[in-house]
């Protein structure tokens, strides 16, 4: 027989689009349409209805940028849609582009009474019809930009509506009323799933031949001209190959129905909240009609909005998840950022979400869901595991540049060892349409084939929402169990672990860090807000210390609302587009005003804390710092207040061209051009500065990735530096105990100072530096060659440290040449370590160059700014403030002191008549951390003390409470105590013993008396 199969194949592609999909509804009528342009920002449905409307004609154009019309649609079906096998429907084109849904117009369709119905947007823009066939709608149609219209790099003026003007961008081109032919769309459905599938099977097999031809006999049977009278029998031909079952070695897919919402990226976060309503009420639509539809939402911010906002879909929701098919997952927050955000940020993301879930559906999350975040930090296994998870889903290191992770479900290990069962989707999407082509890509990724069978596919139009259709219910049914293609079956997140967990015993182990190769640019982008995200950590920690302290010492009230309140807010910045710095200006806009309030909200709780103790403890004399912090800072113990005092000498001496900076610990020597050229460790003579080398040198790169812009830093950047070394002015100071030197420098059409100070005894030189920036597509870095051959770096991380190697020998090791870290970064030689520490800045990078003299330096580099140009084209631009230090002859506990020293200055606390504020709690052992005091969330009056272990040893330590306590009990981060303790030895009525492993963490929970 001849192989005419081309020709086959072009014929069924023709007979779908030109015959099949024109024929899905029968007959279609145009209704009467009024509209009201909402004159600001969205507006309730009750605001909205009572509005003044104007007739409206389609072909109108309608919608500035981030607009909102709302459209009241009337009319009535004719009597005659009657038929068996039909469906009446409204259909809407509010002008879609051929964009992504979700970047464009979309809508959301209210019956006259106000209740939801479902989302109009592109490739799902129908809504049913009562049988009765009349129709008073009202259409809340959003017109949002493409922003991204452009591409990722090109700047536009869309992401924000200070700029983005008012002329329409849309024209409305139907909203009709239709007769839909149920046969013909599954007919359609048919013809899509098994030619999909037969593209996929290998020319030349049985089974693609047999489909084709059966495809060719359904459209032989059927008359082009009337589909409607001939589906039936084009589907009859169909059935035998619909009807051949998956082969028993077919991979298995747990299908989840999903939509991935960016809580704010190219839109700010009030149209996240409506882009919520609208994908759930279309989750909430089709599981009316399909009983077996189970949909995976992670982010209780979101089902938080919908509670505040649409409660009646809320509790539309409520009902959904108690059936257990709108499945709450992820319990966290939020999908946050996991590189830049503090280990208590980290465990807090977990602790409200949980919280959320149980308090308004009474379910816990097993799995943490992080689909879309650009890395994984090491710390996560155990802090979802600290909150009593069992799994981790991601999908995002499927955009490597470099590497193919090997490994579709395995084991992966943190920091402290703790492993969790985790998946990486081989489908390699978290917006699956459930194509033949995508399950085919399931299947063909997925490594662990031979071993274990099973992989997750979420589905469903995502990062701007939509979420699934019935389209794609479908092909999940004819693909349950369907010879050639892996069988699908809709089920939960918690399912698929349980399946995988079952099926593989021994999988395979990956440690450490799930590094992103790509997206390098989001540790530096936006510096503001990794500013106000850092600035937030600080006050948090210091209001819930101070405040719990006072109520325990002055009966003052434990702000519970309040500072959970502010939680929330920060945790809603740390989103994974929010903090990368990754999102439109108007996003940065409100973050920068919500920080802002942040800050203003939790010093009045603080002064008012300190306030209160001042006036109400001993008598010992006046109060002038108080220390947060969990070191000994100036004389001041941990978590108590005294007068400060420096111990020790400084001196700054002129000489020839430069200037010495000395403390009895160590001696600095600057230059003329403001660069450190010697760096002497007294207690050992040591130099840490390599020949001719020059260090805290300002280098300028230009940065221009190559496909993402805010997003990237390319490796090209570094062929493209100069340096700044240009100085307008230098200044000196000295003050009591502390000596400054202030370069003062303008480059390119940007201002800068950096402050060099050191401390009486202090081994430290800090750099304050503030520029006025206006630079585009520059990277600024502050350079230190250092005189060490370090084999690897040490970065502060959640709750410990990571170790990466300094070389790049492997594609893996080359490809990690930015990296992140929290408040330090420490290298060093058996014997000789130097730390460089920071207030707020993320983005470093280290390697190895050549040394004048033999062998090779280590340098060090911290990423002050960035200035991309897309999504925000004024990113970066205009004043900040960074703070870092360098200490000489640091190890890993000096480099974790002189983090929280630069992270948690001593603050001044009121001079009433109080005395010393007596610590709730000391430890005997510095290098068990104390991370968090607070009272408990569930508002019991008991205090809650988190610890870690912080240099990655073993430690015992001894913990003293100064609280009339009735218990000590160890916990997991949600305060439930453990039943099996894991670092709580034992206890008396005032203090614990504990045991802890390297990076262990530990929450304490003290019952007061
Ligand atoms: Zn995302």
């Amino acid at each position: 027989m001849h192989d005419n199969s081309i020709l086959v194949r072009a014929r069924i592609a023709r007979f779908v689009s030109e015959r099949i999909e024109p024929a899905i509804y029968r007959d279609r009528r145009p209704l009467t349409i009024e509209a009201w342009e909402v004159p600001g920002e969205p507006v309730p449905f009750s605001e909205a209805r009572a509005a003044t409307y104007r007739p409206f004609t389609v072909g109108q154009p309608w919608g500035k940028p981030w607009g909102t019309t709302w459209f009241h649609v009337t009319g009535q079906a004719p009597v005659e849609w009657q038929a068996d096998g039909t469906r009446i429907e409204l259909l809407v084109d509010l002008g879609f582009t051929s964009g992504q849904s979700g970047f464009q117009a979309e809508a959301l369709v209210f019956r006259a009474d106000g209740s939801v119905i479902k989302a109009i947007e592109p490739f799902n823009a129908y809504v049913p019809i009562d049988p009765g066939g009349a129709v008073d709608l009202y259409i809340e149609a959003a017109s949002n930009p493409d922003v991204a219209a452009g591409g990722f790099t090109r700047p536009t003026r869309m992401g924000d509506t200070l700029t983005s003007g008012v002329e329409p961008i849309y024209s409305l081109r139907h909203i009709d009323i239709a007769l839909l032919d149920r046969e013909v769309w599954q007919l359609d459905r048919e013809f899509v799933a098994l030619g999909g599938l037969m593209a996929q099977l290998p020319h030349g097999t049985m089974r693609p031949a047999e489909i084709q031809r059966a495809l060719e006999r359904a459209m032989d049977v059927m008359d082009p001209q009337d589909i409607a009278q001939t589906a039936k029998a084009g589907r009859a031909e169909l059935a035998g190959v619909l009807a051949k079952p998956a082969s028993a070695s077919a991979h298995r897919i747990t299908a989840v129905g999903h939509a991935h919402i960016d809580s704010a990226w190219l839109w700010p976060v009030r149209e996240t909240i409506r882009k919520c309503a609208r994908t759930f009420s279309n989750v909430l639509q089709l599981m009316d009609e399909d009983p077996e539809f189970v949909f995976a939402c992670s982010s209780a911010q979101q089902y938080a909005w919908i509670k505040e906002f649409y409660p009646e879909l809320f509790e539309r929701i409520r009902a959904r998840v108690a059936e257990g098919r709108f499945v709450p997952v992820g319990g966290m927050w939020l999908e946050s950022d996991t590189n830049l955000i503090s280990g208590e940020s980290m465990a807090r993301q977990l602790i409200a979400g949980k919280t959320f879930f149980q308090r308004e559906f009474g379910v816990e999350p097993q799995e943490v869901w992080l689909p879309d975040s650009f890395g994984y930090s090491g710390a996560l296994p155990q802090i979802v595991a600290a909150a009593g998870s069992k799994y981790f889903l991601t999908q995002k290191i499927s955009w490597n540049e470099t590497n193919v992770f090997p490994h579709s479900t395995f084991d992966w290990e943190g920091i402290d060892g703790t492993r969790i069962l985790t998946h990486f989707p081989p489908v390699n999407t978290y917006n699956s349409d459930l194509s033949a082509a995508e399950l085919a890509l399931s299947e063909h990724n997925y490594a662990e084939k031979g071993d274990a069978n099973s992989s997750l596919v979420p589905f469903g139009y995502g990062d701007g929402g939509g979420g699934p259709t019935r389209e794609m219910l479908a092909a999940a049914k004819l693909t349950r169990s369907l010879e050639g293609s892996p069988t699908v079956e809709i089920s939960s997140p918690q399912s698929f672990f349980e399946r995988a967990e079952a099926e593989y015993a021994t999988p395979p182990v990956w440690t450490g860090e799930l590094y992103l190769e790509f997206h390098r640019g989001t540790y530096t982008s936006q510096a503001r807000t990794k500013r106000g995200n850092r600035r937030s950590e600080r006050l948090l920690r210091e209001a819930e210390l101070w405040a719990a302290t006072a109520a325990i010492r002055s009966g003052f009230v434990y702000p519970y609302g309040e500072l959970e309140g502010l939680w929330h807010t920060v945790l809603l910045q740390q989103f994974h587009d929010i903090l990368p710095g990754t999102s439109i200006a108007w996003v940065y806009r409100v973050a920068e005003q919500e920080y802002a309030r942040v800050a203003t909200e939790l010093e009045a709780i603080i002064s008012g804390a300190l306030g209160s103790l001042s006036a109400a403890d001993g008598d010992s004399g006046p109060v002038t710092s108080f220390n947060a912090s969990p070191f000994v800072v100036d004389g001041i113990a941990p978590l108590s207040s005294g007068v400060a005092a420096t111990a020790g000498s400084v001196r700054l001496e002129r000489i020839g061209d430069g200037f010495v900076l000395e403390s009895d610990r160590a001696r600095f020597e600057l230059d003329d051009s403001g660069r450190i050229r010697s760096a002497i460790d007294l207690r050992t003579g040591r130099e840490t500065i390599p020949p001719g080398a020059l260090a805290a040198e300002l280098q300028l790169f230009r940065d221009t990735p190559t496909q993402w812009e805010a997003w990237d830093i390319d490796v090209h950047y570094q062929r493209h530096g100069e340096v700044i070394d240009a100085v307008d002015g230098v200044a000196v100071t000295e003050e009591s105990g502390r000596v400054t030197v202030t370069f003062t420098r303008s480059f390119g059409a940007s201002r800068l100072s950096q402050q060099f100070s050191l401390e009486a005894g202090s081994a430290s030189i800090e750099i304050a530096t503030h520029v006025d920036w206006h630079e585009r597509q520059k990277l600024l870095k502050l350079a230190f060659p250092l005189d060490l051959r370090a084999e690897r770096a040490a970065s502060e991380v959640q709750f410990g440290h990571i170790y990466r190697p300094t070389h790049d020998n492997t594609s893996w090791d080359s490809a990690r040449f930015e990296t992140s870290a929290h408040r330090w970064m420490q290298v060093g030689e058996p014997g000789f370590e130097v730390a460089i520490a920071n207030d707020s800045t993320y983005g470093h990078d280290v390697t190895r160059q050549p040394r004048p003299g033999g062998g090779t330096m280590t340098v060090l580099r911290q990423s002050l700014l960035r200035a991309p140009l897309f999504p925000d084209p004024d990113a970066d631009q205009g004043e900040h403030d960074f703070r870092a230090s360098f200490t000489i002859g640091a190890e890993i506990a000096d480099a974790v002191r002189e983090g929280y020293r630069l992270g948690i200055p001593l603050r001044s606390g009121p001079l009433g008549q109080g005395g010393a504020v007596v610590p709730l709690l000391s430890i005997d052992n510095p290098a068990v951390v104390i991370e968090t005091v607070k009272l408990a969330e569930d508002r019991s009056g008991d205090l809650v003390v988190r610890f870690y272990e912080s240099l990655g040893a073993r430690a015992t330590a001894h913990v003293t409470f100064d609280v009339p306590a009735t218990g000590i009990t160890e916990t997991d981060l949600l305060e439930r105590e453990l039943g099996e303790p894991t670092a709580l030895v034992s206890t008396t009525e005032s203090s614990a013993q504990l045991s802890l492993r390297p990076f262990q963490l530990v929450t304490l929970r003290i019952a007061r008396a």
